[in-house]
């Protein structure tokens, strides 16, 4: 079966890959985007988004993704709740896979993202669904007036110690140094919120529980004192890992799996661009990715025009 073949397919879509989308739409290039079965990124597991401009009173994820969508779809952005399983950006063809589907595209932006990292613990990956989770906004509602407790000492765990404040009777923040990463601002609430505690220099080692969670087992990650204590829930907010499984052996990436891209947009392979979270791993804000996600499709679309331009003047 031959190839759909494309001026540009988008894979992903979250700020990066949804801004790509619209810029690319808007230049007339008929964008096919690959949202995944889970579109939208990791701001649909995000409660009130208050740092992206434009919303001064705050706007919740999901409703931020589907208004970007919305803006893509109504420039003539094809999106498709599909997930791309292979890719082959090896010949002079940058071919693309839905199952046995295959389609091509003159140029590619890979938008990936990245997903939230566990502490890698059996009872942690047992426990999953049952009182272990990484979304707040989505499992927090189970836990009204339990005792909760959120691992990590960045900005998402304290977002999603401030979220769980509206179920919990108590939010104990557990965090493996002594001082937090967090940013000034986050801190400042966490800290003054009545319901959120702090558990300093201490690792999850464990978590306790048959059918459901019960407590964890905790290091003081100074004396090396082991200790049980009693919980309903475990939220685990450590951070990421790039979504960029399918991407291996195709586009260089870093010893964490990130993609390579010294401009920040423009990968090792001529035509692939790459945008947001998958690349980037010092801003990861919702309105960086955006601005990468513009960035790659404004290089997509110059490459397609000099790769025109090359052909016109050949013949
Ligand atoms: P992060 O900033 O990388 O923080 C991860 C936290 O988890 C760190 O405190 C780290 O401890 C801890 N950690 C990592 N691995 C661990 C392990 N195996 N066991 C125990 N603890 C572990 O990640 P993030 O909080 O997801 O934030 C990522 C980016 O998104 C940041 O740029 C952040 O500013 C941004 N963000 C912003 C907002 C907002 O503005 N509202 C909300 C969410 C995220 P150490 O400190 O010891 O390394």
């Amino acid at each position: 079966m031959s190839a759909d073949v494309r001026k540009i397919i988008i894979i992903g879509s979250g700020p990066a890959g949804l801004t790509a989308a619209i810029y690319a739409a808007r230049a007339n290039l008929n964008p096919l985007v690959f949202a995944g079965g889970l579109y939208g990124g990791q701001l649909m597991l995000t409660s009130d988004v208050e740092n992206y401009p434009g919303f001064p009173e705050a706007i919740t994820g999901p409703e931020l993704m589907e208004r970007f969508r919305a803006q893509a779809e109504r420039f003539g952005a094809e999106i498709h709740n599909e997930d791309v399983t292979k890719v082959d950006f090896s010949g002079s063809r940058r071919r693309v896979w839905v199952h046995e589907r295959e389609f091509e595209a003159e140029s590619i932006v890979v938008a990936t993202g990245a997903s939230s990292l566990w502490l890698g613990l059996d009872n942690e990956t047992r426990l999953r669904g049952r009182g272990v989770s990484t979304c707040a906004t989505c499992d927090g509602a189970f836990f009204k007036e339990k005792e909760i407790l959120v691992v990590g000492g960045g900005d998402s765990a304290l977002e999603e110690a401030l979220f769980l404040t509206h179920f919990g009777s108590r939010v104990t923040v557990v965090h493996r140094r002594g001082q937090l990463r967090a940013s000034k601002i986050m801190q400042d609430r966490a800290k003054k919120h009545p319901k959120i505690h702090f558990l300093w220099n201490s690792a999850v080692t464990d978590v306790l529980g048959d059918g459901k969670v019960n407590g964890v087992v905790l290091r003081d990650t100074i004396t090396g004192a082991i200790t049980e204590r009693a919980t309903d829930a475990v939220f685990v907010a450590i951070g990421h890992v790039p979504n960029t499984d399918i991407f291996s052996g195709q586009l260089t990436l870093d010893d964490r799996g990130y993609i390579v891209a010294p401009d920040g947009v423009k990968t090792n392979v001529e035509g692939v661009f790459v945008a947001g979270d998958v690349q980037d791993i010092h801003y990861r804000q919702a309105v960086t990715a955006a601005g990468l996600g513009c960035r790659a499709a404004i290089e997509a679309e110059r490459y397609l025009e000099a790769r025109e331009a090359q052909a016109a003047a050949i013949g």
